[in-house]
């Protein structure tokens, strides 16, 4: 039994992110108080059909909805902030507090689903302390892959704890704004850092993430060597730093620019209105107009770096756009890396895209493409300045949590400081310090179906059977008040065999079944359930024994 909790702990419940990097999620908590830290999404994956997304383990908030005061969204990735509207919609409502362009990606999400009206968005300016319930939260400039990004210095009853959320810590960062890394030395002195939360996700790469600004030089070279043809490029949709340089590269080659795809559209217009984006209105022309200027003279701007079905940019590849047609005109840059999982997609794309003649330029080729997470050496510094008293990694799978623990412990942290904690674990700060508690709520991934939300109970297992295998039927009618068995059953499958292959492997089964349902109203117990389980092995064993296949077995019995 863990220890009961004394009136001024303070507990931090993992909710998600702490074993896939995505849905983060974590519950900082007094006795009367919960401020959630960012509410993400993960995206699904084949190894999930039918999922629409993944949440973090949101009963947790639902269970205590009287004491949460508020969401901190520490920058505007999907993988912190795409739970919200869902929790929302789902009855929470609570203030959110972030940066201007954060809270303007919140604003689009939440408008979408109609629950802009259910949070208060409250912005906050870098260096801006805050007072949210019993904690007094200071924000912090933070470099990563989009504008805006915050680390959050939460004073609690028991002392700082420091939310690292995703950094890097770039030098010549687009925008001049660093890593406030003074600030936490700061804090490290004066009071001191209790606990620290930092990002996992490059803990197991050595050196340090190479600048963006580093980005355009390389970007500069490829337009040099494709003048004259039409540009395409394709990178993250709320990535403004490099949406900038892209900019500042097309027009230093004397091109217009335009968005292709909503959300890049939506982004662009929200940096710009923000101050964030710099390009003069007249270098830019609606996608509409594409067919009135040269190729030489274009430079497109889209969504779809991930290769994601429906994309502005995958559907181009596929010759079924509205607004372009890829030609041989045409190169494209993809300034991204495919996010593990994605490879396919990104590689299906790339088929497409050269199939119609274009010519492809990818990060693997040339660097145009950098992380917005801080590797090994970026951590190290992270850790030597904050010199946390305890640490938990978080922000990554399980590996990259383990390899920033060692980190930390070859740094000189005590290896009883740095605890390894999962979804759904909590950390209980105290007096006595920092101690673990496993599993205070499942950690579930709840997945997102339609309009169905909750961890799976084994409709994945049946939905990947169906999909390798697919399905037989077998259905017998039976007159119960004779016990007889009227005429023969009947096969009828999906997604298991050709009809013409499976013909003869159905008059089998039929042949079968009807012997066996006999056999079994010959019992006197029979049921029917026994009569449902006699036709699924006789038809199980013979689909098995003929197709060599292993398709769901659906027994129906009819009583007339
Ligand atoms: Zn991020
Ligand atoms: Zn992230």
């Amino acid at each position: 039994m863990p220890k009961p909790l004394k009136p001024n702990d303070v507990t931090i419940t993992f909710l998600g992110g702490l074993g896939d990097i995505g849905r983060n999620c974590a519950a900082i908590e007094t006795n009367d108080a919960l401020l959630i830290l960012d509410c993400g999404q993960l995206f699904s994956n084949e190894e999930r059909p039918g999922v629409d997304s993944i949440l973090p383990d949101v009963d947790y908030l639902f269970e205590r909805s009287d004491k949460i005061i508020g969401c901190l969204v520490t920058h505007g990735h999907e993988d912190h902030i795409g739970a919200i509207a869902q929790v929302l919609d789902r009855g929470l409502s609570f203030p959110i507090y972030g940066s201007a362009y954060t809270l303007g990606l919140v604003r689009y999400r939440l408008d979408e689903r109609n629950v802009l009206h259910k949070a208060e968005l409250i912005e906050v300016e870098d260096d801006e302390v805050v007072d949210i319930g019993p904690f007094s939260v200071e924000f912090l400039a933070v470099t990563h892959s989009v504008p805006g990004g915050l680390i959050s210095a939460i004073t609690t009853p028991q002392g700082v704890v420091l939310h690292s959320s995703d950094f890097k810590l770039d030098p010549h960062p687009i925008d001049d704004r660093r890593t406030n890394l003074p600030r936490i030395g700061a804090l490290a002195s004066d009071p001191g850092i209790r606990l620290m939360l930092a990002d996992s996700t490059n803990s197991d790469v050595p050196g340090s993430t190479a600048s963006e600004s580093s980005m355009k030089g390389n970007l500069a070279e490829v337009f040099r060597a494709h003048q004259g043809r039409r540009i395409i490029t394709a990178c993250f949709a709320s990535h403004m730093h490099r949406v900038q340089q892209i900019i500042d590269v097309a027009l230093e080659d004397n091109r217009r620019i335009a968005t292709l795809g909503l959300s890049m559209r939506k982004n662009v217009a929200l940096a710009r209105s923000l101050g964030l984006l710099k390009v003069p209105d007249e270098k830019f022309f609606d996608i509409e107009e594409v067919e009135d200027f040269e190729p030489g003279e274009l430079c497109i701007i889209s969504t779809g770096s991930q290769g994601e079905e429906r994309s502005s940019l995958a559907t181009a590849a596929a010759g079924s756009s509205r607004w372009i047609t890829i030609t041989d005109q045409d190169t494209v840059l993809l300034s991204s890396h495919p996010i593990p999982g994605n490879e396919a997609r990104v590689s299906t794309m790339m088929n497409d895209l050269i199939r119609l003649g274009a010519e492809v330029v990818h990060s693997g080729l040339v660097e145009i493409h950098t992380s917005g997470h801080g590797k090994r050496d970026e951590l190290t510094t992270l850790h030597t300045v904050a010199t946390p008293e305890w640490f938990v990694p978080v922000h990554g799978e399980y590996r990259h949590l383990v390899a920033h623990k060692l980190l930390a412990e070859s740094l000189g942290m005590d290896p009883d400081r740095v605890l390894l904690a999962g979804d759904g674990d909590q950390v209980v700060l105290s007096d006595d310090g920092l101690s673990l508690r496993k599993r205070v709520t499942s950690g579930d991934h709840m997945m997102l179906h339609g309009s169905f939300l909750g961890p799976d109970r084994g409709v994945l297992g049946e939905r990947r059977i169906l999909g390798d295998q697919g399905m037989v039927t077998i259905t017998v009618v039976v007159d119960f008040d004779k016990g007889e068995q009227l005429g023969d059953p009947w096969v009828e499958s999906r997604g298991w065999l050709d009809t013409d292959d499976a013909r003869g492997v159905s008059d089998e089964i039929v042949r079968l079944v009807a012997d066996a349902i006999d056999q079994e109203l010959q019992n006197d117990d029979w049921s029917r359930k026994s009569l449902m389980r006699k036709a699924r092995r006789a038809a199980g064993t013979t689909v098995n024994q003929l197709s060599r296949r292993r398709p769901m077995i659906v027994p129906i019995v009819i009583d007339v």
